[in-house]
């Protein structure tokens, strides 16, 4: 069975929209999928409809961003019910801080001469109430001011550059708290990617998010390399977490692979889905 349980729509930093990108998942064999947007679960009923309309299994999903050990991790939230009291407040105070860091970094950029960086990322957000960093870089990149859209990060946006602001994000027991009480479990996602700077934050994490009740890793992740793959895999037999999958798929172009296109998760390995009821 073909599973992809971590994709972007346009309703975060993806470019296609909610429905475009379930026919995309379908286009590619995807048999059961989430949609996982940064912050939001606001795609999630157009998904969940189309993918109905077309047979395919659908777990209504979400990225969180929270602050742990000073850096952002991301917390995949699976099955949970975005109407569920308190979904909704908890991700609308979320993108109001995005908003405002947008201006924040826009007036950074004027700092350093760069004008209208936060009208400009805006106008390239299809969803105006889910301000990303993506959207100014991809602003810059249009704007001239540089000439490829990873050198937007590398330069100015990235974690310890001069126009990168940081959220007070949510803490990671406030997010594991909340994907439970809306009835969904809650995932580490992409382990691979978090550069602590002791090695030993990284098991750290793992027990701390255990010791809240998470109960999932992505072992594979189309946004860590096959090497990391196998070394979640690893911690999630020692540590007796379930599997999970996904591409991170976010446009055409970029340099994830296409949905359903990560590697399957070891055999021995309890998949996270197993736990999920999906349509
Ligand atoms: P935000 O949640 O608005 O802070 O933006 C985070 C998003 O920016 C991530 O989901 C990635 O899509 C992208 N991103 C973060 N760091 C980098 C980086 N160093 N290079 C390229 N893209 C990045
Ligand atoms: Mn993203
Ligand atoms: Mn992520
Ligand atoms: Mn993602």
């Amino acid at each position: 069975m073909i599973i992809d349980l971590h994709m972007h729509s346009n309703i975060s930093d993806g470019s296609l929209s909610p429905s475009e990108l379930v026919h995309l998942a379908y286009d590619n064999g995807v048999q059961l999928m989430a949609l996982t947007d940064h912050d939001s679960m606001d795609g999630v009923h157009q998904a969940s409809s189309v993918a109905e309309e077309l047979g395919m299994g659908f777990i209504p999903g979400v990225e969180v961003s929270t602050g742990w050990g000073g850096r952002v991790i991301h917390i995949v939230g699976l099955g949970l019910d975005a109407s569920a009291a308190g979904v909704d407040a908890f991700f609308r105070d979320v993108c109001t801080k995005r908003d405002r860091r947008g201006q924040l970094i826009g007036e950074r950029f004027a700092s350093f001469g760069i004008q209208g960086a936060y009208e400009g990322a805006l106008s390239l957000a299809d969803n105006k109430d889910n301000l990303s960093r993506t959207h100014f870089a991809r602003w810059l990149l249009k704007a001239g001011y540089v000439s490829q859209y990873q050198e937007a990060f590398d330069k100015y946006l990235k974690t310890g550059r001069p126009c990168c602001v940081e959220i007070d994000w949510p803490g990671l027991d406030e997010v594991v708290e909340l994907i439970h009480s809306a009835g969904g479990m809650a995932v580490i996602a992409h382990p691979g990617r978090y550069a602590f700077s002791e090695d030993w934050m990284l098991d750290e994490l793992f027990k701390k998010f255990q010791a809240l009740g998470g109960e999932a890793i992505e072992v594979c992740s189309g946004s860590q390399t096959r090497d990391a793959d196998q070394k979640f895999a690893e911690v999630a037999r020692q540590m007796g977490f379930l599997a999970s999958a996904g591409s991170d798929w976010h446009t055409h172009g970029g340099a994830r692979p296409l949905p359903g296109h990560q590697s399957p998760i070891p055999e021995d390995l309890t998949p996270v889905w197993r736990f999920l009821r999906h349509l």
